[in-house]
């Protein structure tokens, strides 16, 4: 159980995100439902976790503005007190060849993919630190391990995490809080809505599980790696994709 710990889950509205929040909630912690736009569906998820007994609000940010994240810890702050765990899952695709990506395209997936998760830990830092058994976890991806085509710039924002969590770990060791990376496969979201049919086919024929996964499936392992159970184990990547190499 994660009774009394407070949890920040950035682009918790949709998706993964949304699935984490939720099962968080569920399992006794106190979570911030982080989002960019959807207000109405971030309030939802508030409303399945309070259903549940559970305890949530739901804050407006953009995690690539690093004011919106600032604002968005003060309201955390606020209301729950220092933040325990932090999942960065805010994520975007802007997929084209290389040869047709724009400097603005590149860009765009820098500033969420790895600008939000700098602003969102660089803000947190110090309740993660202070909770002593504090929690990172950073959502990655198959693709940053094996690269995708059509995806450089994503590729290249989810390889990033492994070093940084890596790094993370080293600094946050100390106060016996803990950094890890989660990084599942193709995941049946909005996200994957966007990649044309014919190539989701093609995907599926390279998951030996043989099916893509739930947002339930990428959950269960970030509360895993929240949870107490995870204490000893830090700087690693969890790899929750359907038996695919790497
Ligand atoms: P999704 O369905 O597209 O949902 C994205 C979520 O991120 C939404 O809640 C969205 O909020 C939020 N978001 C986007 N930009 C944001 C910003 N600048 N500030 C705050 N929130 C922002 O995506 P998903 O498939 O659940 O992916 C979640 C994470 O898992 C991403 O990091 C993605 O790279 C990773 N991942 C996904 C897959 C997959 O196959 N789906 C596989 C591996 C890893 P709004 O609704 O308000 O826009």
């Amino acid at each position: 159980m994660l009774d009394s710990q407070t949890c920040l889950v950035t682009g918790a509205s949709r998706g993964i995100g949304r699935a984490v929040a939720e099962d968080l909630g569920r399992h006794g912690a106190e979570v911030v439902v982080n989002y960019r736009s959807s207000d109405e569906a971030a309030r939802e998820v508030v409303d399945v976790i309070e259903s549940e007994g559970g305890s949530a609000i739901p804050v407006q940010g953009n995690v690539a503005e690093y004011d919106d994240v600032e604002a968005m810890c003060e309201t955390v702050h606020d209301e729950f007190g220092r933040v325990d765990v932090l999942v960065n899952n805010a994520g975007i695709t802007v997929d084209k060849k290389f040869e047709h990506m724009t400097r603005e395209d590149w860009d765009r997936v820098m500033d969420v993919n790895l600008g939000g998760v700098f602003n969102c830990t660089h803000c947190l830092f110090d309740d993660i630190k202070a909770a002593e058994d504090g929690r990172l976890v950073n959502i990655s991806s198959v693709v940053g391990q094996q690269g995708n085509y059509g995806q450089a710039n994503y590729a290249t924002t989810k390889s990033g995490l492994f070093g940084f969590t890596r790094t993370l770990a080293l600094e946050l060791a100390s106060s016996g809080s803990t950094a890890n990376c989660v990084a599942p496969g193709f995941v049946k979201t909005d996200m994957l809505e966007t990649v044309p049919e014919r190539v989701q086919e093609k995907i599926l024929q390279r998951i030996p599980l043989d099916r893509f996964a739930t947002p339930e499936d990428v959950a269960g392992i970030v509360r895993f790696v929240a949870g107490e159970d995870a204490g000893y184990m830090t700087g690693q990547i969890l790899a929750v994709n359907g038996g695919m190499e790497w």
